[in-house]
C-alpha cells in the first residue's frame, strides 16, 4: 500500500468570463423599426473554497490541477439575459493555507467554515437595450463580457490541532494518541509507522475536549530536509502545546535524555519559535523499564530545563488520564490556535499600453475597447482609492485622453469602457 500523504499542491484555477451583452432591434411584422432589445451577458461563476472535514489530505489535487468556473452566456434579443456561468466550489481540508505562486504570501487560511472567493467571475456585458435613452433610441453598441480572475496558487495543509505529539519513531507517540481519544492510528513495533498525521479529538471531561495531532516521527536531519519529518513539521505549526514522548525503557538502546535534546535540535532548526512553545515530557514504556535509572536521568533532565514531565505506559493504560489533565490545564492558560492573516494584496496589473485602443463613437458615446484596458479593468479595485488612481495613470500614459480631444470630446460626452460609464471632463 503505497499512499503518499499529500499535503502540498500547486493549482491553477479561473473564474469564468463575462457573457456578452447583445445588439438586437426588436422585430415583429408590420413593425418597420422597433426599438433595442439586445440583452446582456451573464457574470461568469466564481472559484470558491470551502472547508470540508471529510477531507484530511490535498490528495486530489495532485491529479487534477487546472480548476474553471463556467462562463456567463452571451445575451440574446427580445431583452433576454445571459445565463450566470455556475461558480465552482473547490473543496479543501480544514486548515489549508493558500499562498500565492509567484510570491509565497497567503492569500487565506481555510480554517473556518465560511466559503471563500478566490477568483471572481467576469461580470457580463450590457446588451443595446440597456443604453437606450429618448435621445438615443437605436445604440447600436453593446458591452463585452469582461474576463473572470485566475490565479495559480499554492495549496498547504498545516493541520489545526491544540496539540502535537513529537518525539522519535516508535516511542509510542499513535498508541498514546489511540489511547486518549477514539482515532485509529497505525500502530506497529516499527520505525516511521506512521505516514499521515492523525487527529483525534480528546474528551477530558463535559464541555472540554482538545484535539492533538500526531505526525510521522521526526528524525535526525529532519530539519535539513533528510527522510521524512521535514514535510511534517508543519503541522504542528499551529499546536499551541507539545506533547514530547520519549522512550525510557532503555529496550532500543537509546538513551532518553540525548533524544528528547536531538528532537529539540531539530524542531529549532526548522523553526526557532516552534522550539520555544511549551512542552508536557511524557516518559513512556514505563512498563518495560529494567530500572529507572533511564527515566530518572530525563527528568532531572528536562526539569532543570523548565518542563514538566509525566510518566505514563500507553499500552498499558497507565498515567495517560494524569496527562490528559495536564495537558488540558496547560491549554486554559494558552492562546488559541494560531490563524494566518492574509498577507497577499491584488496589485493593479501592469499593463502595455502601447497597443492602441479602438475607439468609436456612436450615438455621441464615445466607446473604447482593447485587450489590455479590458484586463485593467477587470483587475482594478474601483473601491481604492490607489487603484483607481492607477488605473487613471494607465489611461493617461496610454494617450487615450490626447485622442479623446483630437477628437473633439466635450465636457460631458459620455465615455464607455466595458461596465464602465462616466461624464468626460478635462
Ligand atoms: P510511534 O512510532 O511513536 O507512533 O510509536 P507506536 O505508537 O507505533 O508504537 C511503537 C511500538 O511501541 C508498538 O509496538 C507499540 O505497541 C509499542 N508501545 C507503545 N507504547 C508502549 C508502552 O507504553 N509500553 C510498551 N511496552 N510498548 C509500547
Ligand atoms: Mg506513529
Amino acid at each position: 500500500m503505497a499512499t503518499t500523504f499529500i499535503d502540498k499542491a500547486r493549482i491553477t484555477v479561473r473564474a469564468g468570463d463575462g457573457g456578452n451583452g447583445c445588439v438586437s432591434f426588436h422585430r415583429e411584422k408590420y413593425i418597420a423599426a422597433g426599438g433595442p432589445d439586445g440583452g446582456d451577458g451573464g457574470s461568469g461563476g466564481h472559484i470558491i473554497l470551502q472547508v470540508d472535514d471529510n477531507l484530511s489530505t490535498l490528495m486530489d489535487f495532485r491529479y487534477k490541477r487546472k480548476y474553471a468556473a463556467e462562463p456567463g452566456v452571451d445575451g440574446q434579443g427580445k431583452r433576454k439575459s445571459g445565463k450566470d456561468g455556475k461558480s465552482l466550489t473547490i473543496r479543501v481540508p480544514r486548515g489549508t493555507l493558500v499562498r500565492d505562486a509567484e510570491t509565497n504570501e497567503i492569500i487565506q487560511d481555510m480554517s473556518g467554515d465560511e466559503p471563500f472567493i478566490l477568483c471572481r467571475g467576469g461580470k457580463g456585458g450590457w446588451g443595446n437595450a440597456h443604453f437606450a435613452t429618448p435621445t438615443r433610441q437605436a445604440p447600436r453598441f453593446a458591452k463585452s463580457g469582461l474576463p473572470g480572475e485566475g490565479h495559480d496558487v499554492v495549496l498547504e495543509l498545516k493541520l489545526l490541532a491544540d496539540v502535537g505529539l513529537i518525539g522519535f519513531p516508535n516511542v509510542g507517540k499513535s498508541t498514546l494518541l489511540s489511547v486518549v481519544s477514539r482515532a485509529q492510528p497505525k500502530i506497529a513495533n516499527y520505525h516511521f509507522t506512521t505516514l499521515f498525521p492523525n487527529l483525534g479529538v480528546v474528551y477530558v471531561e463535559d464541555g472540554v475536549s482538545f484535539v492533538m495531532a500526531d505526525i510521522p516521527g521526526i528524525i535526525e536531519g529532519a530539519s535539513e530536509g533528510a527522510g521524512l519529518g521535514h514535510d511534517f513539521l508543519r503541522h504542528i505549526d499551529r499546536c499551541r502545546l507539545l506533547v514530547h514522548v520519549v522512550d525510557v525503557s532503555g529496550s532500543e538502546g537509546r538513551d532518553p535524555a540525548a533524544d528528547f535534546d536531538a528532537i529539540n535540535q531539530e524542531l529549532k532548526q526548522y523553526s526557532p519559535e516552534l522550539a520555544r512553545r511549551p512542552q508536557i515530557v511524557a516518559a513512556n514504556k514505563t512498563d518495560i523499564m529494567a530500572d529507572d535509572s533511564l527515566l530518572e536521568a530525563l527528568r532531572k533532565h528536562v526539569e532543570a530545563l523548565g518542563y514538566p514531565l509525566f510518566t505514563l505506559s500507553a499500552a498499558a493504560h497507565q498515567g495517560t488520564r494524569e496527562l490528559v489533565f495536564a495537558v488540558a490545564d496547560k491549554l486554559k492558560e494558552l492562546p488559541p490556535v494560531a490563524v494566518y492573516e492574509p498577507e497577499y494584496v491584488k496589485r493593479p496589473p501592469v499593463v502595455d499600453t502601447q497597443a492602441p485602443l479602438n475607439i468609436t463613437v456612436e450615438d455621441g458615446v464615445y466607446l473604447i475597447e482593447g485587450p489590455w484596458l479590458q484586463r485593467l479593468i477587470s483587475n482594478t479595485n474601483f473601491g481604492d482609492y490607489e487603484s483607481r488612481m492607477w488605473f487613471d495613470k494607465m489611461l493617461r500614459e496610454s494617450g487615450l485622453f490626447d485622442r479623446l480631444d483630437a477628437m473633439g470630446i466635450k465636457d460631458g460626452d459620455l465615455v464607455s469602457m466595458y461596465n464602465l460609464e462616466f461624464e468626460y471632463q478635462h
